[in-house]
């Protein structure tokens, strides 16, 4: 039974109190506090999601079960494990214009962003279909006489996933398939900004053939998210947000001892050089800036270009930029929606203002965007402000949201020494058409996801979604071989069978 129901375009028409679905059954949060849901593009309350200190009780809750879960789980042939996905993947498919609709009414993205956004998901699940060979391990037959050595993969136990409010379906899918396919149990805590889609999805999950508990959903903030952390039972955790929180998690949890992987936020330079074919490269990089409302963790932030390119780039971009259009995601012919909350937006606000006391000249002003039928919602135009100081908060500071910072630098070495001094490291990309610059450049950014002639460096479900320095705390990333290790504990077996020993029958 579900506390939400939706009808076309999403509406949800009983606005109850969000469940948790745990011990396969959807129930009560054990706390009265609650916080609404928004839509973003009207302030529409669209639901009611648990909140508060006795969130805690949920999670408990939850690990006790997918305890149990896991000693039956684990047991399971991988082969009949991976089943569930094919499952899962046909029912996220079936449903994906629904899935779609709900992102963009609680995260207010585009409905064609939405719908990308369960494409990337459903391919996560696709891979993870591959389990039964990405966790082979590997024997030496007679390491030494009559000795065999062999690495085997087993399952880690309970694991969690905390997630941000900026792709509400996606990110939980670099780790649930993995976790579920290596045998572990796992347990989902969405933001509490955007938890309906994660509903609809564990509406799908209560149809699969699997243990109860083996999958739960728990909602809350701060306070359930440390429940997870002090939880002696949840082996590893996953976590996806800002790099503060990222942090936080990281050194509670692996002083709790356990395995965690946490990505953070990120200051993603872009480069152009003189060579680079001007118009793709700006209409590619208006579209890296401005998508999701610039609310992407790949979201292009600082634009260079380098050398004699300045004033040719700067009016392609000025002309990519400058008819895109700002309104309600799920109308057609919008290319951006609202960012997330009205403090969010405030937010931007002032870093804009920032910018300009600081010194920079304001080529394209987004504030005071006004969307009719809509003039509640949290929206704001495509801004760039062109020659923003080097040393000043505007050039450091992680904005998310629709604002270019345009800077000029006359070599690629200066480029590549401003992108290099930056605290994050979590994507930079480079438009180019001389394959010799391309290498330098790849060799030499210290970020873990590249681009070349590429404006969000998304890694694909085969390839870990990196990220280095301030933009990620861990070893092992999310997706592809990277979440089965992460998900797996490696077991060394060596054994002696003497040739002495073979009977004859
Ligand atoms: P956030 O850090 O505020 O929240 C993320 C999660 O942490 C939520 O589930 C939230 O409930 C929880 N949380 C928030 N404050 C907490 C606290 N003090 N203690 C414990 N838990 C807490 O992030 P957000 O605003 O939801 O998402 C935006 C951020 O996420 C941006 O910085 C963006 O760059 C980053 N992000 C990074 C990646 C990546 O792959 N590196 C991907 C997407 C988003």
């Amino acid at each position: 039974m579900l506390s939400i129901k939706y009808i076309k375009k999403t509406k949800i028409i009983k606005m109850n109190i969000l469940k948790n679905y745990i011990n396969g059954t959807w129930v009560e949060s054990a706390s009265n506090q609650t916080i609404d849901v928004l839509n973003p593009a009207s302030q529409e309350v669209l639901a009611k999601v648990p909140y508060g200190v006795d969130t805690g009780k949920d999670v408990v809750m939850a690990t006790e079960s997918a305890s149990r879960a896991f000693k039956e789980w684990r047991n399971v042939p991988v082969m009949k494990r991976v089943q569930v996905l094919y499952q899962l993947k046909s029912l996220l498919e079936k449903d994906s214009d629904t899935l779609a609709e709900i992102i963009t009414n609680e995260s207010g993205k585009t409905l064609a962003e939405s719908a990308g956004e369960i494409q990337r998901a459903i391919e996560n699940v696709e891979v993870a279909c591959g389990t039964p060979m990405l966790m082979a391990g590997d024997i030496i037959e007679d390491i030494a006489t009559g000795v065999d050595e062999m690495m085997i993969r087993q399952p880690i136990g309970v694991s969690a996933c905390i997630t941000p409010f900026n792709f509400p379906g996606m990110i939980v899918f670099w780790f649930l398939p993995y976790a579920i396919a290596t045998g572990n149990s796992f347990i989902v805590k969405p933001s509490e900004k955007v938890p309906l889609t994660m509903m609809k999805i564990f509406e799908l999950i209560d149809q699969l053939d699997i243990p109860k508990g083996l999958l739960s959903l728990v909602h809350g903030g701060k306070d359930s998210v440390d429940a997870i952390l002090e939880h002696p039972e949840i082996k590893a955790i996953s976590f996806v947000g800002s790099t503060p929180v990222a942090r936080y998690i990281y050194s509670k949890g692996t002083a709790n001892g356990k395995r965690v992987q946490a990505q953070g936020g990120a200051k993603n330079p872009v480069l152009v050089l003189p060579d680079a074919d001007i118009e793709m490269s700006s209409k590619i990089i208006a579209d890296s800036v401005y998508g999701c409302a610039g609310q992407r963790c790949l979201a292009a932030s600082i634009i260079i270009t380098v050398g004699d390119s300045k004033g040719v780039i700067k009016d392609a971009i000025y002309e990519a930029v400058k008819s895109r259009t700002t309104g309600y995601g799920l109308d057609k012919g919008i290319d951006m929606g609202p960012v997330i909350t009205p403090e969010s937006k405030s937010r931007i606000e002032g870093l804009i203002q920032t910018g300009i006391d600081e010194g920079a000249n304001l080529l394209l002003d987004g504030r005071n965007a006004s969307i009719t039928g809509f003039e509640n919602g949290n929206f704001l135009s495509p801004t760039i402000l062109e020659n923003v100081a080097l040393d000043k908060e505007l050039i450091k500071t992680e904005i998310f949201g629709p604002v270019m910072s345009l800077i000029s630098m006359n070599a690629i070495e200066d480029a590549l020494k401003f992108v290099n001094g930056g605290n994050y490291g979590n994507m930079a990309c480079l438009f180019t058409t001389s394959g010799a610059s391309a290498r330098k450049f790849r060799n030499e950014a210290n970020a873990g996801n590249i681009g070349i002639n590429i404006g969000v460096a998304a890694p694909m479900a085969q390839f870990p979604f990196s990220g280095w320095k301030d933009s990620f705390f861990g070893d092992l990333h999310g997706q592809g071989k990277h979440a089965i290790e992460f998900f797996t504990q490696t077991k060394v077996v060596i054994e002696r069978w003497p040739k002495t020993w073979s009977r004859k029958f």
